[in-house]
């Protein structure tokens, strides 16, 4: 048995199997089309935050917001 296939899970074997016959249906324009929106999809996550730092994730205004944002929800749904 290969490395590969010890590592991965039954459930992510059987995705990517799902996937594969799905891919494997499309049409040319249909297969396209989704790494159009995926291409889209990757250019998001790439551009700068809505602050202009380039990564997000070092961003300490989105960390703040996002602190606010979970807090504002543990408020909201009552799970403090
Ligand atoms: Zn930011």
């Amino acid at each position: 048995m290969e490395l590969r296939e010890r590592a991965m899970s039954p459930e992510l074997t059987e995705a990517i199997e799902r996937a594969r016959v799905h891919v494997n249906a499309m049409t040319p324009e249909e297969y396209r089309a989704m790494l159009d929106k995926q291409r889209e999809s990757w250019v998001r996550a790439m551009a700068p935050c809505e602050h202009g730092n380039p990564d997000f994730e070092q961003c300490g205004q989105c960390w703040r917001d996002a602190a606010m944002i979970a807090a504002f929800r543990t408020e909201a749904l009552g799970e403090g």
